[in-house]
């Protein structure tokens, strides 16, 4: 690689302020050389892999990726492949923790994914990662969401202070199938969503009068929200890092960021590495954030963090027994045979595992 061209992209690399995009990996056609496509705000160019490396991964085995990785959060180039599925690895940043999938998946992938059996995706317990996307059955969740929901806008509400019914306006940014604006809106908000499913879209304009924006949150064009949530919904993003500046442009000054997403350094995600549902939906989760790398990057775009902490589900038995089948099938299974046994399928309980982390923020500047 020409020095001149090393030494422009790692002073890029080693300013952490520039919006770094790691665009993918392609084949060179002459010298059949990897090719890693980066994009700096609009400049594209490209940086020749030397070689490969004998880089050994968590597992022993050793793979083509290269030693280093930039991270899109830091800059730094020291990284590693944390969970290795095959032709999907997630890398974990040595400077700061942060982890993301590699390759990224193109837009065409995820339009597969995010399709019309997203929220019953009836292949989810089959054990192959490739199956494990979106929801078993998400329809028969809503009342154990919503019932959380009421108790969370309660919480958003006081982190708000100035709430004025009717007035203030809450934007669910992936709205899914409406269940957190449904509750906000009962709570008095003035209420939007943006989906990028259509599918999903189409049931909400069923059901609500909701303004929902179908597409691609960079796109969306409203704005002045008091409060901006979302909800599950920052890992499955290609650029993590546009959408909270893109919420932060939508939010008034003093407006409340609520997000929720896995926290990759939780006891129990470390405890369950690759065994973990939320790492092996190699197919939708794309970035992985913990309590200090999702605090950073808040507070670079301008948030000040309110609150942190842990999230739990409300489960039914039954659906409990398959997630655990997905750990380990073993035990999974008898749990399923006790709870039949003793007739307890359909009852539901609240778990907290510390696996998610739910984060308040509101923004300063
Ligand atoms: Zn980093």
């Amino acid at each position: 690689m020409p020095g001149k061209r090393v030494k422009i992209i790692n002073r890029l690399f080693n300013r952490p302020e520039r919006l770094f995009h790691f665009s993918g990996i392609k084949r060179c056609p002459t010298t059949k050389r990897a090719v890693y496509t980066y994009r700096v705000a609009q400049e594209i160019f490209t940086m020749s892999v030397p070689g490969k490396s004998s880089y050994s991964n968590e597992n022993g085995s050793n793979d083509a990726s290269p030693k280093t990785h930039p991270c899109l959060l830091c800059g730094g180039l020291k990284s590693y492949a944390k969970y290795d599925f095959g032709p999907h690895k997630i890398f974990r940043c040595e400077n700061c923790n942060f982890m993301w999938l590699n390759p990224l998946p193109s837009r065409e992938e995820l339009k597969e994914v995010y399709n019309s059996d997203y929220f019953r995706n009836k292949g989810f317990y089959q054990e192959e990662d490739e199956h494990i996307y979106g929801y078993y059955d998400y329809i028969s969740e809503r009342m154990t969401k919503q019932a959380r929901y009421y108790t969370l806008m309660e919480e958003v509400v006081s982190f708000l202070g100035n709430f004025e019914p009717e007035v203030s306006r809450f934007l669910d940014i992936g709205c899914g199938l409406g269940y957190l604006l449904d509750v906000a809106s009962d709570k008095g908000f003035q209420v939007a969503g943006t989906e990028f499913n259509p599918d999903a879209v189409e049931k909400i304009r069923k059901k609500y009068v909701f303004p929902i924006f179908c597409g691609d949150l960079l796109d969306y064009k409203d704005k002045d929200f008091n409060v901006i949530s979302m909800m599950d919904v920052i890992e499955h993003l290609t650029d993590p890092l546009a959408a909270v500046k893109k919420a932060s442009s939508l939010l008034r000054p003093g407006g409340i960021f609520l997000i929720t997403t896995m926290d990759s350094d939780s006891l129990v995600s470390r405890l369950l590495g690759k065994r973990l549902e939320d790492f092996r939906r190699v197919r939708e989760h794309l970035f992985f954030f913990n309590r200090k790398t999702i605090g950073y990057l808040l507070e670079k775009e301008g948030f000040e963090v309110l609150k942190i902490r842990s999230y739990g589900h409300t489960f039914r038995m039954d659906f409990l027994g398959d997630r655990l089948k997905l750990i380990s099938p073993v035990a999974g299974k008898i749990f399923c045979w006790i709870i039949k046994f003793l007739h307890l399928s359909t009852f539901q309980f609240y778990i907290n595992p510390g696996t998610k982390m739910i984060v308040f923020s509101r923004k300063i500047r």
